[in-house]
């Protein structure tokens, strides 16, 4: 499943080619015909990435909300070129030059504000860690809140009602960043440790948005880059390292796995003891 850095660029792409300008809108299911005269020729607003969501947001107030679940695909193209594909249409914004148009996706709707303030999967979102609004006194927020504050960190940052926008690799990532074991709860953490966990929920998923996916220490991953190692080698500070040395003590780098997902450990440089 692609993680939030990766669904903001997927965003962007679309973006591009859509927002600022007035599309012709189509839809493939019968029930959202209906909407296809209101929103065609208005201009799109916005087209955000809301969790594994996008909401694209016309200038009259009406948004449609699209989930691309497992199978979703949004291609993006000038309007002469044909897509080759055996996927279903589902939805297509059509501007003078350019298409973007999801396939097999099966959860879209139309909503005005109030239908995205009460949508059962938006409201229960927590903070979005890619989006530039996010502050961190919203993450402190969320670490603070005692619906959250006993769970361990190993399942509260795969929670999308705790921050949405994180998964697998920035998990491992962000929790190795800060130092921390996953089984630490946010109860277990001083408040130097807290504020530097919430900085780094936001920090790497951004930095991973803007530099391609690399979450490790930049000027590190350059340099490895620089010494021919490959992608795989620098991309990371620990996950998929496996058995390779730790960039910063040397340890061999842990793997487990926990409800099926891994997670990768530097058992050294994130101690399981708790400091308070
Ligand atoms: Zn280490």
């Amino acid at each position: 499943m692609p993680e939030g850095p990766e669904i903001w660029k997927a965003a962007d792409k679309i973006a591009k080619v859509v927002v600022g300008k007035q599309c012709e809108v189509m839809f493939a299911f019968e029930s959202l015909k209906q909407f296809e005269g209101e929103l065609s020729g208005q201009t799109v607003v916005s087209l955000k990435a809301r969790g594994k969501a996008l909401l694209t947001q016309f200038q009259n107030g009406l948004s449609i909300y699209s989930h691309n679940q497992l199978y979703g695909r949004w291609y993006v193209h000038l309007n002469e070129r044909v897509v080759a594909t055996n996927r279903q249409l589902r939805l297509r914004l059509k501007t003078p030059t350019h298409t973007a148009a999801l396939y097999s996706a099966s959860h879209i709707e139309v909503l005005d504000e109030q239908g995205i303030e009460s949508h059962a999967f938006l409201r229960k979102l927590g903070p979005d860690v890619v989006d530039a609004d996010t502050r961190l006194r919203q993450v402190l927020c969320q670490f603070r809140n005692p619906s959250f504050q006993k769970r361990r960190l190993q399942s509260l940052l795969l929670d999308q009602h705790f921050l949405s926008g994180l998964g697998n690799y920035l998990r491992s990532e962000i929790l190795f960043s800060a130092k921390l074991h996953p089984l630490l709860r946010p109860m277990d953490l001083t408040t130097s440790q807290e504020k530097k966990l919430a900085q780094e929920c936001l920090r790497l998923p951004r930095q991973s948005y803007l530099h391609q996916g690399v979450t490790n220490n930049l000027e590190r991953a350059k340099e490895l880059k620089r010494n021919g190692f490959k992608r795989y080698e620098y991309r990371h500070f620990v996950f998929s390292r496996e058995g390779q040395a730790c960039f910063e003590c040397d340890t061999p780098i842990e793997r487990f796995e926990i409800g099926g997902r891994r997670i990768y450990v530097c058992t050294v440089c994130q101690p399981q003891q708790r400091q308070k």
